[in-house]
């Protein structure tokens, strides 16, 4: 049967994603979902689709939550392309701007996607190793042949650290192609390169509205880039890539900017006692401007805890980057689910049960 399928495809792993317990007393802290329930203000916003029907076709551009996105971050509409949440955002980008046999360059350890997207277009993906401080070294800003496309997740999964956006500009401006710059968590963070996109055609931030927005299971997500680039996005995207649904109830929740002040808060509270929590109980976790935190012990193995923490009713997600090394990523979740977590770790690395 194979032989029929291109072998870009053959080669491909296919993405893992984090496991979905069914029994709901697991606290799962493993794919850095928000433990909040989204803005009420989606009620409203489904009942009104609800009403007019779902006969007709959405709107192909969703104009609705580009106007209002656009109020709120200061961009006219034709600056933004919304998607089927922000990996269809990244496909999207991919296929505009990356043919066979070109490249994209992207950080390790990062987000597993970026390598899957370049394969499937028979691209290379040429990876540049974080310092061990997170830091990228200058060759991530080099130019080289047939590079197309330069990913950066800003926060970066797992570690949650950021690139400064000077930074980030100094890249663009040395780099022969667009950076894209996934701030899939920039919500949670003190920066994010959003203004780098008004100066130069060779920024692009992509957000979400799954983390920060509690909204994962919506698919939404969208691009902000100057108006000549999204113009040519807007032809390679599907027709109708986002639903009548989805697009209402992004519209509502991005319109809730106190819902968003009010949670964020929560969080990088939280996101404190974990980090504080962790490192009392001799983790190296590096600070976060994320959702979750990366924590490496020198003692524990990383895998036995995490199978140790699932044994005690506490889902996290453990990491192994070859040639970089393995941690636990844990989400921020509850304050009371922080605290079981950091309980059952501590049976574990004080009460020598693993
Ligand atoms: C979660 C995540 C995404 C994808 O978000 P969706 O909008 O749910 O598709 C993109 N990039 C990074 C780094 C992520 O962690």
């Amino acid at each position: 049967m194979s032989q029929y399928v291109r072998p870009e495809i053959l080669a491909l792993q296919g993405y893992v994603p984090g496991e979905q317990p069914k029994d709901p007393r697991i606290i799962k802290l493993n794919t850095n979902e928000n433990p909040y329930p989204p803005t009420e203000a989606i009620q409203g916003a489904i009942e009104e689709v609800l009403r007019r029907g779902l006969q007709r076709y959405p709107d192909p551009m969703a104009e609705a939550f580009r106007h209002r996105a656009g109020e709120l971050l200061g961009f006219e509409p034709s600056w933004i392309l919304c998607g089927n949440g922000s990996d269809d955002i990244l496909t999207i980008a991919t296929r505009t701007f990356v043919g066979s046999g070109q490249g994209v360059r992207l950080p390790y350890p990062s987000y597993i996607l970026y390598n899957t997207l370049a394969a499937i277009q028979g691209a290379y993906a040429e990876e540049v190793f974080f310092e061990k401080d997170w830091s990228l070294p200058e060759q991530f800003a080099a130019a080289r042949e047939g590079l197309r496309l330069v990913f950066l997740a800003n926060p970066n999964s797992p570690s949650g650290t950021v690139v400064p956006p000077k930074v980030v500009a100094q890249w663009a401006e040395r780099l022969p192609c667009p950076i894209l710059v996934d701030e899939a968590y920039a919500d949670f963070a003190d920066e994010n390169c959003l203004e780098l996109v008004r100066h130069s055609e060779k920024v692009m931030v992509s957000r979400s509205l799954s983390k920060s927005y509690a909204l994962a299971g919506l698919r939404f997500g969208f691009i902000v880039a100057q108006p000549h680039l999204i113009e040519q996005m807007a032809k390679v995207k599907d027709s109708y890539n986002c639903d009548a649904l989805s697009i209402a109830v992004a519209t509502a929740a991005i319109g809730d900017q106190n819902w968003l002040a009010r949670t964020r808060a929560k969080i990088v509270a939280t996101r404190r006692r974990l980090t504080e929590g962790m490192r009392s109980l001799g983790f190296d976790v590096v600070d976060s401007q994320a959702n979750f935190t990366w924590n490496v012990h020198s003692h524990f193995s990383a895998k036995a805890l995490y199978q140790g923490l699932k044994e005690r009713g506490v889902l996290v997600r453990y990491m192994d980057y070859p040639g970089w090394g393995d941690g636990l990523r844990i989400t921020v979740g509850t304050d009371d689910q922080i605290e079981l977590c950091l309980a059952a770790m501590k049976e574990m690395v004080q009460g020598g049960v693993i």
